[in-house]
């Protein structure tokens, strides 16, 4: 068996490196050809001796997930659909805009929280992805992203051109398919790669990792890898919250707030991140605002508003306009930052919860939700 070197972090490459009674800097050397230039051929590896290249190509590799299908939306969004075996796939979604490229990242194929707004949850679960199959998403994005750039370089090469930044990763949202912190073993590596100096370079605040609210997770993550923080509010009390959110029935909001509060002691940031789908008629009224401001006094906050994304058999429908705009004015009123999630990429449902990928249920839940659905 040779070793998947996507799946290593930063430290246990040097591990692995010192297996091979190589020095540490040979693990870096390796960190910036397979991450920074998208490398998988130890043969072009060409500031490595002959005979550790031959040795690597022995005993180790670096193999992506399977890239199924690429497909672009009118404004640009990108989503890769990616084939992780045994009939699942998973999806990644880049978001190019002026000033930044986002790319939003899945951990779980499917996933078992079971959110009743949220696609992916309506799917079932099938498993954690690995190391490998997280950092693979960044490591095919950002390769394709280059590839396009390079010819758009060499054309201007005029002195003072430079590349756009909405052509590079410079913010990663584990937001796509999954529950990050029920995938912790996976998506901490995964982490470390995306911050390391010699792989994606990332900065603690430019890494955000999105939790339904798992709690005792949320303080390991304090203290094992802290990148900004966003909790899946979506409702400002329990009784709402835990039929939206069933996971709220573990850890109900005043866990999951005390959770925030002592997560922002190591944060990189100084506020967690609330995000908050707007349903009509089911979270979005004048009243549900007020609990809201309630819950902002109790942990720095910001808010920030998602249109509901429809999908087939939802049960739910989007806010409209003026109600989402009334809602947030309710907030700013009361002195809270808050903002709209402007809705993208929908034309190839790559819409915050339209991601579905292909999941192959071992739970059978998505079974019953269909029976239940048809009786
Ligand atoms: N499991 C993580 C990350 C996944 S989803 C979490 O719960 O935070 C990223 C965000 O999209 C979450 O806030 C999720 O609740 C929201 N979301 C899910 N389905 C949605 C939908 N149909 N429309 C809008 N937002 C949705």
């Amino acid at each position: 068996m040779r070793t998947n070197l996507l799946g290593l972090d930063p430290g246990a490459l040097a591990g692995f490196f010192a297996e091979l009674g190589e020095k540490p800097f040979r693990a870096k050397q390796v960190l910036r050809w397979v991450h920074r230039c998208g490398e998988a051929d130890f043969a072009r590896m060409s500031d490595l001796a002959k005979g550790l290249r031959e040795t690597l190509a022995r005993s180790a590799e670096v193999a992506p997930p399977r890239l199924v299908r690429e497909s672009q939306a009118a404004d640009g969004t990108q989503k890769w659909l990616l084939d992780v075996g045994a009939g699942n796939a998973v999806e990644t979604v880049f978001i190019p805009e002026a000033n930044r490229g986002t790319l939003c990242v899945s951990t779980q194929a499917g996933c078992t929280m079971a959110c009743q707004f949220c696609s992916t949850g309506r799917q079932g679960f099938n498993r954690n992805l690995t190391t490998a199959e997280i950092i693979g998403q960044l490591w095919w994005v950002s390769r394709a992203l280059r590839a396009r750039e390079a010819p758009a370089q060499s054309a201007a090469q005029a002195p003072g051109v430079t590349r756009s930044e909405d052509r590079v990763i410079s913010n990663v949202v584990l937001m796509g398919m999954g529950e990050p912190l029920l995938n912790f073993d996976n998506v901490v590596p995964a982490l470390r790669l995306m911050l390391d100096d010699h792989a994606y370079n990332l900065s603690r605040r430019r890494v955000t990792l999105s939790t339904v609210g798992i709690v005792p997770m949320i303080d390991r993550l304090r203290d094992e890898c802290p990148v900004a923080l966003a909790v899946s509010l979506h409702a400002p009390n329990d009784e709402l919250r835990s039929r939206l959110v069933p996971v709220n029935q573990k850890y109900p909001l005043a866990e999951l707030l005390a959770a925030c509060r002592r997560y922002l002691e190591r944060s990189p940031r100084d506020f967690i991140t609330f995000e908050y789908v707007m349903l009509d008629g089911v979270n979005d009224s004048a009243a549900h605002a007020r609990e809201l401001v309630g819950i902002a006094a109790e942990v720095p906050s910001k808010f920030n508003l998602i249109p509901f994304n429809p999908f087939p058999n939802s049960g739910f429908r989007r806010s409209p306009p003026e109600v989402i705009r009334r809602f947030a004015e309710r907030l700013l009123a009361a002195g809270i930052i808050c903002t709209t999630r402007k809705t993208r990429g929908e034309d190839i449902d790559a819409a915050c919860g339209q991601l579905a990928g292909q999941v192959q249920d071992r739970t059978r839940r998505a079974g019953r939700a269909a029976r239940a659905a048809c009786c």
